[in-house]
Order: structure tokens, then C-alpha cells, then sequence
């Protein structure tokens, strides 16, 4: 295995890192996670590994970790999903989030470092939540990727590694790649059925979730309300001047049901709002659990009957938890949300 691959995170940045060095790890304080979701907020966390306090150019100052791949595995497996989770989820898991690092470390997603420790990229939250289980399963997965070959009747066959993107719940039925992001397709990013995260107990979910996405409720079905006034607020507040909200219409939906343009007509102007995070950012305070959902209007009040917990492109976090607990083995797990598969070892 890739004992020597380090990975560069990038944790936080801020007017100034209050940390601690101890002996063999160091302390952040006041680490924002789920920035700009509905579980935003701050913690400290504890963090192994090298760290280096860079001064930005406009005054702030960002920690940067550096750590070997295996190990930032460890920690984000226990941040994604709760460490005491069935053995075969967090082994699933491991290896999506070492074939997605593998990518983010050849075309770095920021500038001087790798990832971010947020969900922007995997959820990277030092050691708190981390047990030997989580080092188990990434042991136990040393070095395996997911790999897709690519078969061209012109360029032949090309293996790659898989861009394992992954989200809470998909209320069903998973999303495809165009719905979220660029306008391609990606091969094994298809639109599957998902019958285990609707049918997962309160007690698998006590199990698999950690402690702040327990808060979550109702995610696989889940309906948000407001008054003319409320959404007229937030409408304004993300698009200056759209006046009142006369109008929410779908203009189109990807392959589970989320919509990726959305018209929202204004007493002043239109504005078309895409993709899918844009329309969750455009209707809430925060962000809506997804853009899957119905518009309804009627006295006073819109009503958004939705499905499903972020983007959906992808493994489905609480159907391959449920999968798990219903004894499927993780090759089986990722068969099903990645079509067309395997799992492979890194090349060193
Ligand atoms: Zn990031
Ligand atoms: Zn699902």
C-alpha cells in the first residue's frame, strides 16, 4: 500500500489559528464544519499529523495538515459516518474515499493543498470520532480503489479510478452526474433504485449517524413551509431585488426527480437558478436537505414536499448502512451505486 502518500489538508481558515501543539498531535480551536448547510457550526478538534500556519495574502491564516493518506482514511470515514457503524459500510467507504483523495490529490481542488476538511470535500475532523474499528476497515481495504475501464473503439481500453462522489440519503433513487455538476456523463454515476434508506430503522440510524446529523429528521421524505413573506425574504436575500415571489417553476428535473433549473418568477425580474445546490441555497435560510421536491401555493403559504439528503449522484450513505445491516459485503455495496465497477489496487 501507499504507505508514503501524504495528503494536504486544508482545515481552516481564519483571522487568526488559535492552536495547541501536544506531543504527537495539535489542537484546533473553533473549526467551522458544515459550512453553509443545515448542521453549520463550530467545534474543537484534535488532529495527528504534521502542521503548518500559512499566512494568506489578505490577512487570514490557514491550517494545513499534512498526513498520510491511510490515516486522513481513518479520521474521514468516522466524520462521514459513525465509526461504530457495521464493519461493510465503513469498509465501502474507505475505499470511495481513498479512489476520490487519489483524484483530489492529482487536480487539487485548492489552491496549496489537496481538500478541504468539509463537506465541500470529505469531511476530515481530526481524531474525537475516530475508533479501531475505522482503522480496521481501512486496514483491512489497504490501498483498494474503485476502477472503471473505459472501452473506445479508438483509444482503446483505459482504466481509471473512479470520482466516487457520495451524499446522506437519495429518497429513493439516485441522481446522475449532469444534474449537479458539468454536462457529461459519467459512466458509472448512474440514476439506481434505492430501496434500503427508505426502509432503515431509528436504531440502524442511532448507529451510523454521528452526533450533530442525528438532528436530521425526516430526511427521506421531508416537507418545508413558509409564508409569502418568509420566502420573499430569502429569495431577496440571495437575489437582490427579485420583489415578491409570484412563481416557482421546475424547468427541469434530472434523473431521480431533483430539480437542476428552477424559474423563479419576481414582481421586478426572473431569475433562472441552477444547479441543484443553487436552487437548495435559493429556498432556505441554509440550504434545503435537496432539490428534489413538488411546489405547492396556496393560502399565504408555499409548501416544497421533497425527498432525499444532498446532491444524489452516487453511493447513498444511510441505503449502503442499511445494505450493510442487512448483511450485503461492500464489493456488493458498491456494485450497486457504481455501475460498472471493480475494485483495484492503487498503483505505489
Ligand atoms: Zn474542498
Ligand atoms: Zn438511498
Amino acid at each position: 500500500m501507499g504507505a508514503n502518500r501524504k495528503i494536504k489538508i486544508g482545515i481552516l481558515t481564519a483571522p487568526k489559528i488559535e492552536y495547541e501543539q501536544r506531543a504527537h498531535t495539535f489542537l484546533l480551536k473553533n473549526v467551522r464544519i458544515g459550512i453553509g448547510f443545515h448542521w453549520d457550526r463550530h467545534e474543537d478538534q484534535e488532529f495527528a499529523g504534521e502542521l503548518e500556519i500559512r499566512n494568506n495574502p489578505d490577512g487570514t491564516q490557514t491550517a494545513i495538515n499534512t498526513i498520510d493518506l491511510e490515516d486522513y482514511l481513518c479520521s474521514v470515514i468516522s466524520s462521514e459516518m459513525n465509526a461504530n457503524s457495521p464493519m461493510e459500510l465503513l469498509k465501502a467507504h474507505a475505499v470511495i474515499s481513498r479512489s476520490w483523495a487519489m483524484r483530489a490529490m492529482e487536480h487539487p481542488n485548492h489552491e496549496g493543498y489537496h481538500v478541504c476538511a468539509d463537506d465541500h470535500c470529505q469531511r476530515y475532523e481530526g481524531l474525537r470520532r475516530m475508533n479501531e474499528r475505522a482503522v480496521q476497515a481501512v486496514r483491512e481495504t489497504a490501498g483498494q480503489v474503485l476502477i472503471h475501464v473505459q472501452r473506445d473503439k479508438v483509444q482503446g481500453t483505459k482504466e481509471e479510478i473512479c470520482d466516487c462522489r457520495y451524499y446522506k440519503c437519495c429518497g429513493g433513487k439516485s441522481e446522475i452526474w449532469r444534474t449537479c455538476w458539468e454536462n457529461i456523463d459519467v459512466p458509472y454515476i448512474q440514476s439506481v433504485e434505492c430501496p434500503y434508506c427508505g426502509r432503515v430503522s431509528a436504531k440502524t440510524l442511532r448507529l451510523v449517524l454521528n452526533d450533530y446529523d442525528q438532528d436530521t429528521k425526516d430526511f427521506h421524505d421531508w416537507q418545508v413551509t413558509y409564508t409569502d413573506d418568509e420566502l420573499d425574504e430569502i429569495v431577496n436575500a440571495r437575489y437582490p431585488g427579485i420583489g415578491h415571489v409570484l412563481a416557482l417553476e421546475p424547468l427541469h428535473r434530472g434523473a431521480s426527480g431533483r430539480i437542476d433549473s428552477l424559474r423563479v418568477v419576481g414582481s421586478e425580474r426572473t431569475e433562472v437558478i441552477g444547479k441543484e445546490l443553487n436552487i437548495r441555497y435559493a429556498l432556505s435560510r441554509k440550504c434545503l436537505y435537496s432539490s428534489w421536491f413538488d411546489v405547492n401555493h396556496a393560502d399565504g403559504r408555499w409548501t416544497l414536499t421533497g425527498h432525499g439528503w444532498g446532491h444524489g449522484a452516487g453511493l447513498c450513505q444511510i441505503g449502503a448502512a442499511e445494505m450493510a445491516e442487512e448483511g450485503f459485503n461492500y464489493e456488493q455495496i458498491l456494485a450497486h451505486y457504481y455501475v460498472g465497477t471493480r475494485i483495484g489496487i492503487a498503483a505505489k
